[in-house]
């Protein structure tokens, strides 16, 4: 058995911020993460000649300052994403007609946000069923449900519009989302924090059972028990309700867990000896409208290298996933080529990895609320229990579903952690 203040179950930002800033305020905390990295949603692989690509979280922008101000402190160089040249609309149409229609999904998009989410009419909607009541152009409205398959990896049919509007609420960026990378990727930061905790950090340790009550925590690790005061779990929601606590959670608690579904996306790198497009004043962006949910973009390094990252979300990511290796490469490769010519069917390499259904995230780029009829699952699940509290991008007062997003929620619960610890403490010596 080992004790502890505090326990934080998951490496990703969230939870490595969290045991950062608890590590930083003096108490005795440790990180428990099931897989064998750090990183969690965030993650890198070495290519075979040597080259390390984000192939999870990857972009962050000037308008985030909690992930712009660590990657600077841990001395990270930062890659403008490159966006001269014209974007390619697929299937083809003028870029005017292009620009024109994306306006228009702005402008309803700018509508969802605004709307009054307390109006008992739009409460129980899906977010399909709010864009169909809207007074747009049809290619408008297919336009905005298109974005939500891209952005939020779920069908518009599921997601709840309250949820999608509070969400994009507190996704204030104007600065596009993709302005920036890493040059030693994403999960080198992420490194980064593990490595300044050091000994603090476990990792192959899954967590299955929390025991809890109002005076602290057990949690199961395999064969074995950290007990601690306190207790973050630094979960996607989804993941979160598949701990088995003890005693249950609370009726309200648990269904506010359960109103949750994963994202699905396969995030695809095709490298070339050069970027082609460039030549053609072309961006490297491909927005496609059929099929829908996928997303093209130019991450190349610097002029000599061409790379370009494509989004399989939603809908046609699960149509995808489980298929041959072949078969996903044919594919993209096919999609490449009707958009920017021949010489996008001469790839140096295509890599990808599927993050539907993934063992310990469930899926990505984030989880949404799918039960329309669940109104306050967030609140609920951020109030937490007297020994445990619940934290995750998803549940960030700003730029949820972002590593930004998880910076600050991860930072939130060390900081209500630290109230009700120092709040014990005074209670303690005011009792002596
Ligand atoms: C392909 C892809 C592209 C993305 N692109 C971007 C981007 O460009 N910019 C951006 O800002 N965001 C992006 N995101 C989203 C961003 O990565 C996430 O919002 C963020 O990393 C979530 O962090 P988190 O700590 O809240 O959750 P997670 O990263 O999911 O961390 C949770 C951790 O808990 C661990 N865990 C799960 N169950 C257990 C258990 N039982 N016991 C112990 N540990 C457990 C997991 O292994 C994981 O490490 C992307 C995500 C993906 C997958």
């Amino acid at each position: 058995m080992s004790q502890h203040d505090v326990i934080v179950v998951g490496g990703g930002f969230t939870g490595l911020s969290a045991a950062t800033a608890l590590a930083e305020a003096g108490l005795d905390v440790v990180l428990l993460e099931a897989r064998e990295r750090v990183g969690g949603r965030v993650e890198s692989h070495v290519l075979p000649d040597g080259m390390r690509v984000d192939t999870g979280g990857q972009f962050l922008c000037e308008d985030m300052p909690e992930v712009m101000a660590l990657a600077k402190a841990h001395g990270k160089t930062l890659v403008r994403a490159y966006v001269d040249g014209d974007v390619v609309f697929q299937p083809p149409m003028p870029l005017e007609q292009g620009h024109a229609i994306y306006d228009e999904v702005d402008a309803l998009r700018e509508r969802a946000r605004n709307t009054d989410l307390d109006d008992p009419s739009v409460t129980r909607l899906t977010v399909t069923e709010w864009t169909n009541r809207q007074d747009a152009s049809d290619e408008a409205k297919h336009g905005f449900l298109r974005l939500i398959d891209g952005l939020w990896c779920r069908s518009p049919d599921d997601v709840s519009f309250v949820y999608l509007a509070s969400s994009d609420r507190r996704i204030t960026n104007t600065q596009s989302e993709l302005e920036l990378f890493l040059a030693e990727t994403m999960h080198s930061l992420a490194e980064d924090l593990a490595a300044k905790l050091g000994h603090r950090v476990v990792l192959n340790a899954p967590v299955t059972k929390v025991r809890y009550s109002g005076d602290g925590v057990e949690v199961d690790v395999g064969g074995g028990h950290f007990t601690a005061r306190q207790a973050i779990i630094a979960l996607p929601p989804v993941m979160a309700r598949r701990l088995d606590f003890q005693p249950p959670l609370p009726n309200q608690l648990s269904r506010a867990l359960a109103a949750w579904g994963s994202g699905a996306v396969i995030k695809v790198l095709a490298r070339y000896a050069r970027p082609f497009w460039r030549d053609r004043q072309l961006s490297g962006t491909v927005i496609w409208s059929e099929p829908e949910g996928l997303y093209a973009c130019d991450v190349s390094r610097n002029r000599d290298d061409g790379a370009l990252v494509i989004f399989i979300g939603g809908p046609l990511a699960l149509d995808w996933h489980g298929k041959e290796d072949a078969d996903i490469r044919n594919f993209i490769l096919k999609k490449l080529v009707s958009a920017l010519g021949e010489d996008a069917g001469k790839p140096l390499d295509v890599s990808f990895r599927d993050w539907t259904d993934d063992a310990w995230s469930g899926g990505a780029y984030s989880d949404s609320i799918i039960d329309v009829e669940t109104t306050d699952a967030e609140t609920t699940i951020l109030q937490g229990l007297p020994s445990i509290r619940f934290a995750a991008s998803e549940l960030s007062p700003s730029f949820p579903g972002y590593i930004e997003g998880a910076i600050v929620a991860g930072r939130q619960a060390a900081e209500d952690v630290l109230h009700i610890w120092r709040g014990s403490r005074t209670a303690a010596s005011v009792s002596k």
